[in-house]
């Protein structure tokens, strides 16, 4: 049992816990207890979230984590999330947090209010039958996803632990008997779109204004009173989605389950299951063994998210104007094509470009990449290890990154001379730059996934797992 001094020693549990989803009432939850587990074994710590919510890493023990973030059993009450949901475009109205709850929320030193959620933390009144248990390997997974996505600047829900928990479990798509762990992660938020569906199936406009004004006040609060302030939230959220959606499409991510409970209302990039970088550039691609229509590859992404906007609008407009919401989701197209060129033209070493040089030489470089079936990160990789600025003047130097389609690379070749002839003699400076500091020399691929997982499942050796994610921390050829 724990004993009274570590518990008041463990600056873990001594953090200023804010009950704010709490204090909504128990309409919006159940109060759950965790499970007890047989062994605690901390697997992986995120001792740069600690310094975000003001700890020191020196201070904070291995025996802090586990008392804090595994042998919570016996504390508590936890919150359940209630919460329903499109999955696959069918309506789920029993859904909610099956396998994980609500731990607390702590400000960061940035001001913000951080969820701890847990994974695999114990079955509640939503498991519908599930063990209410996370592998091992789908609890490196999320640590490795939310590292990787962090560090290429795409805004995601951060990985605070990984505890081993010693339990045997079972699962249709892993080697069986597997391992067992408890994630706790911190997000902005995790209340979803599928949060205010539910209150919508209820037909609770009251619960949902309370909860839009809960949201308003903790993510949104730059609004304060503004009397236009539901709309405006709506249409921030729509840019923000879009941002998201950006930044997945250009460092080549693939989320793979886009179901309305898997988006924030504050969007922001959270919950890794199948998820995976891509290879090759294929829009087609995608991630997940049971999507088998492709609704949620990787080039569907940004449809996906704009299709699950527009959902979110069907409970929104028992408090907002139909015209408001559909005045707000019509910024997402453009926001999408805003983002989504300046992260590819910085790709290729370019800032803002104009609005003509621009797009179209993020075009010819996606058809290129696309007729020569070519690696999307070797690609960039190439171009950024070949670059020379006498290139500026000699079309013909421009030597191809990638081998295969001649057609689509001449027309690309002629797109990227006309971007670097635009330039001034200081801006060609910074390309070569550029193209070291956004594209990475380190991928997150599968092949690398399962790498790490087989020492860890063969050898328990986990110095692969903590060398990859020491170069997932640093990227780019410069920092
Ligand atoms: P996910 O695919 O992780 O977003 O989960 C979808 C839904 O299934 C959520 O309601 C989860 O809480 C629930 N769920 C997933 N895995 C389990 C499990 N092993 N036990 C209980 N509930 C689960
Ligand atoms: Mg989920």
């Amino acid at each position: 049992m724990d004993t009274d001094a570590s518990v008041h020693n463990n600056p873990l549990l001594q953090l200023d816990y804010e009950p704010a989803f709490a204090s909504l009432g128990d309409d919006y939850y159940d109060l759950v207890a965790a499970a007890p587990f047989p062994e605690h074994r901390l697997r992986f710590r995120g001792d740069g979230v600690l310094r975000l919510l003001g700890l020191d890493p020196a201070t904070v023990g291995e025996e802090h984590f586990i008392e804090a973030f595994g042998r919570f059993a016996g504390r508590g009450p936890f919150l359940a999330m209630r919460y329903h949901g499109y999955q696959f475009g069918e309506y789920n109205p029993y859904l909610g947090d099956g396998r994980g709850f609500l731990y607390g929320q702590v400000r960061g030193l940035d001001g913000e209010l951080y969820d701890f959620g847990t994974k695999g933390s114990g079955t509640t009144p939503y498991s519908r039958g599930g063990d209410g248990r996370l592998t091992l390997k789908g609890g490196v997974r999320e640590v490795l996803a939310s590292e990787a996505l962090h560090h290429l600047g795409v805004r995601t829900s951060r990985s605070l632990s990984l505890i081993e928990t010693g339990e045997a479990l079972w699962r249709g798509d892993e080697p069986s008997p597997t391992r067992s762990a408890v994630l706790v992660r911190t997000s902005r938020s995790h209340v979803r779109f599928g949060t205010f569906e539910r209150l919508h199936h209820f037909k609770r406009k009251d619960l949902i204004q309370k909860l839009l004004d809960y949201v308003i006040a903790v993510y949104y609060p730059h609004y304060g009173a503004e009397p236009e302030r539901y709309a405006l939230f709506y249409r921030e959220l729509v840019g923000r989605t879009a941002e998201l959606a950006a930044q997945w499409m250009a460092v080549g991510f693939t989320h793979a389950v886009l179901n309305t409970d898997n988006m924030s209302i504050t969007a922001e990039s959270f919950d890794y299951g199948p998820y995976a970088f891509i290879d090759r550039f294929d829009p087609g691609f995608t991630a997940a063994y049971f999507d088998h229509y492709g609704r949620y590859s990787y080039g569907n992404q940004p449809l996906v998210c704009r299709i699950n906007l527009e959902a979110l609008q069907l409970p929104l407009s028992m408090v907002i104007p139909i015209a408001d919401l559909e005045a707000g989701l019509a910024i997402f197209d453009t926001h999408y094509a805003a983002h989504y060129t300046a992260r590819m033209l910085a790709k290729l070493g370019f800032g803002a470009l104009g609005p003509v040089l621009g797009p179209e030489l993020v075009k010819a470089t996606l058809n290129y990449l696309e007729a020569a079936q070519a690696g999307y990160h070797g690609f960039f990789q190439a171009l950024a290890a070949s670059f020379d600025r006498s290139w500026q003047s000699d079309q013909g130097a421009i030597p191809a990154p990638v081998v295969g389609a001649p057609e689509a690379f001449e027309l690309w070749r002629e797109s990227y001379f006309r971007a670097l002839a635009s330039l001034s003699d200081s801006e060609l400076l910074r390309v070569g730059e550029r193209l070291n500091r956004h594209n990475p020399t380190t991928v997150l691929l599968r092949p690398a996934i399962e790498a790490v997982w087989a020492a860890i499942d063969q050898n328990d050796d986990w110095q692969p797992f903590y060398d990859l994610i020491g170069r997932l921390r640093k990227p780019y050829a410069i920092a």
